[in-house]
């Protein structure tokens, strides 16, 4: 049982990391963006009419004009053709949260038996892949089993290289026959459009006539552990769940991060340098960096786009951490939680609106009109993050994400914003504002004081925090690392839309009123921090007190995934969704669906591993100990020692807790647990969880006193600090 183990850690000892060397006549300039169909290449390439009409699209949100997919389709095709791409694939983001793609040859064969590179612009706009292996919670009928997928014309085209053959990419949404969405990308674009449209409202009632089309950005951090991946190979649990299962507690833990901190392993390094080009290629503006936090974990953050860029850019992102790891004999690993015990990963949203001619509307101005406006916009998360916390909280709820959530090392389940002392004060003093109609001590009247000086250093910000301001922008830290961004932004989206609609409308009235406009803005301002105020939080996440504290204030606290799916097939958010037209109730009844699935799914991957893992791995290198033990005893008699049972006793009592305990999880595997998602997913949490957590518990605890060399997986202690 134990070569496997053995056999690893030699493999690992043996191994060569590949020699990462750049050619120095290349500057960073020419690698970067060299595979993306980007402006500079459509400028280029295109007639200036389509190039305008298609930058229109892109820019200004006008619909894209059909006339030119064919102009574009034949530009694209002889640019990929060049990048020696022999095939295209339409590349969507179905409810798995994974990426997909499908691929079909640019060779067409004409009649003559010959073929010729055809890609036509009706191939580029639309594609029909078979949708039925792909969750939809209940949108499309067995019947009819297609899916068409549309081209995302906002989203750069790139060229992916691999060994066997280049392939031309286009990102692209993924809907039914209906039209209901299939994916991630669809609701991503529908709410970025109705966040947009509402901001501008706002910015109009400021002064600004024409403003450029308003977007929101996202900045994800991604942290991720590496391990060589001879250990991973010898981890079915890491193969197949993404973590692992069993484990004991390493002697060392993560409590010598500084030690770990000052060396970076070479082949990481190589890692990095190696990524970091290959991102630079796909236009993806990475800096890859070290993380100090566990053993083996690191972290990524590409400068922030477009949303919907950034959201299709992650996703190509986690694919390349892959498949570069593997070249470079390691595994990449993106689960929440991969190692018990250890800190988890997650991925910091980076939220922001505005366009490229305004810069993020989140940052304070410096004088009292810009600054007006930037409370407005501050006083619409404030609204729109207390009004639906519990829809943040489904965005990010997953099986995987339920293991680092209130952990104390990410922020709690209750979602609270953080403002910082000073920013928070302007908010108090403007509730107070209203009230007197003189200029008090201690308050703030819009249109005539400035801001204090907000602070934007790092070292100042609360950590414990889920929704911070952070200086030009606010930081979802609750989304999991292994996460699409793509919900969280759907719910921010559409959440600010509802909030600047709502003071869009209060603000235009005020003015068709005749009321004076710093007077509004002020009125609008106190009633929104009088009626959302209890969200604002800058104290400890972690404490017990926020616990009790956060329930007086009336904020959810949604522990689980259970808790929080819920959430989205509520009346209110039913209706909020289908207002603001990204989701209508078909569809969010698919993603509550989907959600239940995909967590009784993983739950129960998880379940039978652990039965198999411990029936077949951990019970026989126990009972060959225990027998060993045994044989020890039986030796010592007969050469005429009275021996101590003890020894025996010790490992016999977690052998039969290990057996009881494997039963039961078997039991419960077998319940059957109803034909419901709900309750397939019910089961899962509250049978399956509990019973892996028993069968681990005597496992681990074996770990601890079976003879090293009948050990059969690899230990926390190899995998993480073995690199
Ligand atoms: P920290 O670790 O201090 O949170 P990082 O540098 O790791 O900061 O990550 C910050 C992330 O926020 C980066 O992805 C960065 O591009 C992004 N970001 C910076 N400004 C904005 C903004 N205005 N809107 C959205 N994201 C932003
Ligand atoms: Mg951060």
């Amino acid at each position: 049982g134990n070569a496997v183990r053995l056999q690893a850690i030699k493999d690992v000892e043996a191994y060569t990391p590949p020699v990462v060397s750049f050619t120095t006549d290349e500057t960073p300039g020419e690698v970067f963006g060299a595979n993306v169909f980007n402006k500079v290449v459509m400028q280029k390439r295109l007639p200036k009419l389509v190039y305008k009409s298609v930058m229109a699209t892109i820019e200004q949100g006008k619909p894209l004009d059909p006339m030119v997919a064919d102009a574009v389709a034949s530009a694209m095709k002889d640019w990929a053709l060049e990048k020696g791409a022999t095939h295209y694939a339409h590349v969507f983001y179905p409810l798995t949260g994974l990426t997909a793609e499908k691929h079909d040859s640019f060779l067409e064969p004409v009649g003559d038996g010959s073929a010729l590179a055809e890609f036509a612009g009706k191939t580029l706009i639309q594609g029909e892949p078979d949708a039925s292996s792909f969750p939809n919670g209940g949108l499309r009928n067995t019947f009819e089993a297609r899916g068409y997928t549309g081209w995302d014309v906002t989203s750069p085209a790139y060229v992916l290289e691999n060994p066997n053959g280049n392939t031309l990419c286009i990102p692209t949404v993924f809907v039914s026959m209906t039209g209901e969405a299939l994916d991630h990308k669809t609701p991503l674009l529908r709410s970025q459009q109705a966040m947009g449209f509402h901001a501008e409202r706002i910015l109009k009632l400021f002064g600004h006539d024409d403003p450029e089309h308003i977007v929101s950005f996202c900045g994800p951090e991604q942290e991720y552990f590496l391990i060589d991946r001879h250990f991973f190979l010898a981890r079915p649990d890491l193969l197949n769940a993404g973590r692992t299962l069993f484990g004991a507690k390493p002697p060392k833990g993560q409590e010598f991060d500084d030690h770990y901190f000052g060396a970076i392993p070479e082949r990481v390094l190589g890692f990095m340098m190696d990524t970091e080009r290959e991102l630079f290629k796909l236009g993806i503006p990475a800096k890859t960096r070290h993380n100090e936090v566990a053993p083996g974990q690191f972290e990524i953050a590409p400068m922030f786009e477009r949303g919907n860029i950034a959201a299709d850019h992650q996703q190509l992102l986690m694919t390349t951490f892959k498949t570069i790891a593997k070249k470079h004999g390691m595994e990449c690993l993106f689960h929440e939680k991969p190692f018990d015990g250890v800190n988890g990963s997650g991925k910091h949203v980076n939220f922001s609106l505005g366009n490229s001619e305004l810069g993020s509307l989140l940052v304070p101005g410096d004088n009292p009109h810009d600054n007006a406006q930037f409370l407005v916009f501050c006083a619409a998360v404030i609204r729109a993050v207390h009004k639906y916390a519990g829809l943040l909280r489904a965005s990010v709820a997953s099986a995987t994400n339920d293991h680092r959530l209130g952990a104390n090392e990410a922020p709690p389940a209750i979602i609270s914003i953080f403002l910082g002392d000073q920013l928070a004060d302007v908010f108090e003093q403007i509730a107070k504002g209203a009230a007197t109609s003189s200029k008090d001590k201690g308050t703030m009247m819009i249109g005539a004081d400035t801001l204090p000086v907000l602070p934007t250093d790092p070292g100042d910000r609360n950590r414990t925090s889920p929704f911070a301001f952070t200086g030009n922008r606010f930081e979802f830290r609750a989304p999991g690392s292994l996460q699409t961004v793509n919900g969280p932004m759907v719910t921010i989206n559409t959440i600010m839309a509802e909030a600047l609609d709502y003071m869009a409308t209060e603000l235009e009235a005020a003015v068709a009123d005749g009321a004076d406009f710093d007077t509004a803005v002020q009125n609008l301002l106190t009633e929104i921090i009088t009626n959302h105020g209890a969200v604002v939080f800058n104290g400890d996440g972690y404490s017990e007190n926020w616990q009790i504290e956060a329930e007086s204030r009336g904020l959810p606290n949604l522990r689980t995934t259970l808790d929080a799916l819920p959430e989205l097939i509520t009346e209110s958010s039913m209706e909020l969704f289908e207002k603001y037209k990204v989701f209508n109730h078909r569809e969010m009844h698919s993603r509550y669906e989907v959600g239940l699935e995909q967590y009784a799914l993983s739950i129960g991957v998880e379940a039978r591993l652990a039965a198999e893992i411990g029936m077949t791995l951990i019970l026989p290198a126990a009972v060959r100990h225990q027998t060993e033990v045994a044989q020890n005893i039986v030796a010592l008699k007969s050469a005429g020692l009275e021996p101590d049972s003890a020894p025996l006793e010790e490992v016999s009592a977690p052998v039969a807790a290990l057996r009881t305990a494997l039963a039961a999880l078997r039991a419960a595997i077998d319940t059957d647990a109803g034909e419901s998602p709900f309750d397939q997913a019910k089961h899962a949490q509250d049978a399956l969880l509990p019973a892996m957590a028993e069968v681990r518990a005597a496992a681990d605890f074996l770990e601890t006193i079976v003879a090293d060399d009948h050990w059969p997986l690899p230990t926390y202690q190899e995998m993480l600090f073995i690199l």
